[in-house]
């Protein structure tokens, strides 16, 4: 059992699907954002940097994984989302982007920004659709960026994401320029149906300000009822994972959580592999967020939400926000914006 365990541990930190978080800035707000995006965020990703952290990636996994160039929102710096495709097709990693098309004003202006990062080696567009995007996001605009990027990288590489909302019929009344305001689900569907639709249409994590803004939608929890929910398999063996600019290695899609620091990657991968876990990570990864809230409750003055929580992600950002606050684990909670913007 041990040596199953052993074995098992030692491959951890071993994701297939890597994003490069350029920076968290987006154009939008959104309701769902697990990384707490928004346009209070200022910072960049240096083009040195993407190039030690695309060089760290391949030295530390070889082969076998591609990267996503994401955010916030990577088109709104475009010199440096052309360079960061250059340096991962010469580093030879299968590259996409990821984007809300929200800076997609002309379909000739958009078709050419995808012909150059397509010269430079992109192999992909990911283009996200969807009720919370489209709060900000007109669906005129996300139809022109998938059209634009269709023409230059075909079809069959670029992915609406989720196709399902493109557009919603019932929506069809307010036209494609309008922003739509989530409420309009509720005044269509009642607060129940509408709740049910966005959260389990879309599969809706709780983390981020999902919890807070979408919660009142569906029955909450109390932190009881999470008691015996763990989070090792997405913390540790998650197939899916972000580095961001200020050198955080976020697991899964745990916005606000650092493994630690993507400048060592082998040595840090090495500590996960042989069992040595930040003790905030080791009690995340075996009692889950319930095992923080106790302590947070116990020993630093933490207070349930009077209400319950969303989801297990929901109590576990609200515990972390209280103790980042009371300056406990800030280098696992981190970074300390995310935590400001919930
Ligand atoms: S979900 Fe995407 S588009 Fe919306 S705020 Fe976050 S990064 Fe921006
Ligand atoms: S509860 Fe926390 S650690 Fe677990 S999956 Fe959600 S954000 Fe990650």
């Amino acid at each position: 059992m041990k040596f199953e365990h052993q074995n098992r541990q030692a491959s951890a930190l071993k994701p297939r699907d890597i994003g490069l978080i350029l920076s968290y800035r987006c154009m939008a707000n959104c309701a769902h954002c697990i990384y707490n995006c928004s346009p209070n965020w200022h910072d960049w990703m240096t083009e040195d940097a993407v190039q030690t952290a695309l060089e760290n990636e391949k030295a530390c996994w070889g082969e076998g994984f591609q990267v996503h160039l994401t955010g916030g929102e990577p088109f709104l710096n475009f010199p440096l989302l052309l360079k960061a495709a250059r340096i991962a097709h010469q580093l030879g990693i299968p590259v996409y982007v990821e984007t809300n098309a929200g800076w997609v004003k002309r379909y000739e202006f958009a078709a050419d920004r995808f012909q150059q990062l397509r010269d430079a080696g992109m192999m992909a567009v990911l283009v996200s659709v969807s009720p919370f995007h489209q709060e900000s996001i007109p669906l005129e605009q996300t139809l022109h960026g998938i059209s634009a990027a269709r023409s230059v990288f075909g079809a069959e590489r670029v992915m609406a994401y989720q196709s399902e909302w493109l557009p919603v019929p019932e929506m069809s009344q307010y036209g494609l320029k309008e922003k739509i305001p989530l409420n309009r689900y509720i005044e269509m569907y009642g607060k129940q149906q509408a709740g049910l639709r966005l959260w389990m249409g879309f599969g809706l994590i709780s983390g981020g300000r999902a919890g807070y803004r979408l919660g009142k939608w569906i029955p909450k929890r109390p932190a009881e009822s999470f008691e015996n929910e763990s989070c090792r398999q997405e913390l540790l063996f998650s197939q899916h994972s972000h580095m961001d600019l200020y050198g955080n290695f976020i697991p899964g899609f745990c916005g606000g959580i650092s493994l630690g620091d993507w400048h060592g990657l082998d040595s840090m991968v090495d500590q996960y592999r042989m069992g040595k876990l930040p003790l905030a990570v080791q009690i995340l990864a075996n009692n889950g967020p319930f095992g923080l809230f106790e302590i947070a409750a116990e020993t630093y003055g933490y207070m349930p939400l009077r209400d319950g929580y969303a989801g297990k992600c929901h109590l576990c950002v609200d515990v972390r926000a209280h103790l980042e606050r009371q300056g406990m684990y800030q280098e696992i909670f981190t970074p300390a914006l995310f935590y400001q913007n919930l």
